[in-house]
């Protein structure tokens, strides 16, 4: 059964989580589970069609389970306009195989959404991870459907308002466990660290059933 309660990593044996691996690095062993994409600090300019060809295939794995990391960076990586360019052929991937997508985004959080609705593809579910921006972003965020991933650093306010079936918790790329980060978010938001991993694993199992039956209607 799955039951991912850390939404997004970079630990390559992490269980019970979903690792984030790029195309060249995926090589899936039994029991885990996977997200596949070019990170927005990976030199997305020097990409080619057969990069994405190898995406896509890496993208309809059973174990890859969203198309990610991607997105956008504006204090880091490559030109924004390749940025969007990049970002946006991983949404048409997503919402070629049913999958949502694990959204880096470092105030970019307008360009992330309008590259979505220019590209016609709005039926693509985003989970903004290592949310850290403040609560009028992410108002903007939840109102565009997206789901909020906190790791160990994050605004407090913006968690606080971020509505209970629209959180998700990670470890990312910090020492941090998951229940360490369970812990910190349990904090804020007066509840006990088991609660915040059940619901994290609640809506990880939502946000995956939900968007497979919507994106293939
Ligand atoms: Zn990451």
């Amino acid at each position: 059964m799955m039951n991912i309660i850390d939404f997004h990593t970079h630990r390559q044996n992490a269980a019970d989580a979903i690792i984030s691996v790029n195309p060249w690095q995926f090589d899936p062993q039994p029991g885990l589970w996977y997200s596949v994409g070019f990170h927005p600090w990976y030199n997305v300019d020097t990409l080619t069609d057969s990069d994405f060809t190898q995406l896509e295939q890496c993208a309809r794995h059973e174990q890859v389970l969203a198309i990610g990391e991607t997105g956008m960076d504006s204090l880091k990586g490559a030109a924004l306009d390749i940025q969007a360019k990049v970002f946006e052929r991983h949404l048409y991937i997503a919402a070629t195989v049913a999958k949502p997508v694990v959204v880096h985004s470092v105030r970019t959080a307008q360009n992330i959404l309008s590259v979505r609705r220019h590209a016609g593809l709005t039926s693509v579910t985003l989970a903004i991870h290592g949310m850290r921006a403040n609560s009028h972003v992410a108002r903007t965020l939840l109102d565009a459907g997206c789901y909020l991933s906190y790791g160990v650093r994050f605004n407090p306010d913006a968690l606080s308002s971020t509505p209970l079936d629209r959180l998700l918790i990670e470890t990312d790329d910090s020492d941090a466990t998951i229940d360490e980060v369970a812990t910190q978010i349990a904090q804020v938001l007066h509840l006990s660290p088991n609660e915040v991993k059940s619901i994290s694993a609640a809506n990880t199992a939502t946000l995956l059933r939900t968007h497979h039956s919507t994106a293939n209607k």
